[in-house]
């Protein structure tokens, strides 16, 4: 079927009380483990890429990749742009097809947030695109940092509730206390639960998790025993995923754990197969690691059965 507007998507999981993976692609393979994965567990998907991820590959190979993807699933999918930093950008989506863009303008105050979010959204739902905005600063909750400085990062839930009736965004990412990368959390993960229950409950939108992979154990083991050098790693444990879920979040981007799956299983193949040189057969395995990562999310985030 052909690609679907995420708020589409978002609507069914905010309804029914899950959340739906958006998955990093920047390649071939990985968008085809994303798509066997969401089949495989007959899940609705979002598929992103970043500003960046579509410069590297390319928009038109991304966007059309992710197309013909989309028009032989099953399953409704929707092809979304991580963290637009400008209208231009999202713009430039647009006209590559994408159904939904995120502009990030949670660097500006609130004011400009609010007017830069509306402005793409007044041109992306013209042509039936969703547009997810931004509030609030992502970050680790350290112990030494005190209340003032962790309110100051963290989404504010009355801010939240006036972005989403000024600036009319389908979806809004919340900082409560998750960051991005590999390097989450210094000693023990803590996110602000309480604060997602009353963003939730004031605004009723469809939030967004960002800086949520789970660094997984074993593919840091994996990677690690076969060269890598990656210490002090840390994700956000499984346990406050399904919290965090329970209290409202419906989108959850993973890609740290996407590219620690790619690349811990071809760094097994190079290590451990010194003769062979196909591509095939040094990506083929990091294909399907990444297919059985995607699955592992869908299952844990409730999106399994759903489309
Ligand atoms: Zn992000």
């Amino acid at each position: 079927m052909p690609l679907v507007s995420m708020a589409e998507i978002l609507k069914d999981a905010n309804q029914h009380g899950y959340a739906v993976g958006a998955f990093n692609v920047n390649n071939l393979e990985m968008a085809q483990a994303i798509f066997w994965a969401a089949e495989d567990e007959r899940s609705p998907v979002i598929l992103q890429c970043s500003e960046n991820a579509a410069k590297y590959a390319g928009f038109d190979f991304l966007s059309n990749i992710v197309k013909i993807g989309a028009s032989k699933a099953t399953v409704p999918v929707a092809l979304h742009l991580d963290h637009g930093k400008s209208v231009e950008a999202c713009i430039t989506c647009i006209r590559h097809g994408f159904t939904s863009v995120m502009i990030d303008g949670s660097h500006f105050p609130f004011e400009g947030n609010v007017a830069i979010t509306k402005q793409v959204v007044d041109i992306a739902h013209v042509v039936g695109v969703s547009v997810e905005g931004e509030l609030g600063r992502l970050g680790g909750i350290e112990d030494d940092v005190n209340v003032d400085e962790r309110d100051a990062m963290l989404t504010d839930p009355q801010e939240a509730k006036a972005f989403i009736e000024q600036s009319g965004a389908d979806a809004l990412a919340v900082a409560v206390g998750t960051s991005h990368g590999a390097y989450k959390f210094k000693s023990e993960a803590k996110l602000d639960l309480g604060r997602i229950k009353e963003i939730k409950q004031l605004t009723g939108a469809a939030l967004v998790l960002h800086g949520a992979s789970g660094v997984l154990p074993s593919l840091i083991e994996k990677a690690n025993k076969y060269g890598a050098k990656l210490e002090g790693v840390r994700g956000v444990p499984e346990e406050s995923i399904k919290e965090a879920i329970s209290y409202g979040i419906n989108k959850i981007n993973i890609d740290t754990d996407m590219r620690l799956a790619f690349t811990s299983a071809v760094r097994e193949v190079l290590y451990t197969k010194p003769t062979d040189f196909d591509p095939r057969k040094v990506i083929g395995p990091a294909r399907d690691s990444i297919r059985e990562v995607v699955r592992g999310k869908m299952q844990l985030f409730g999106s399994s059965g759903k489309a």
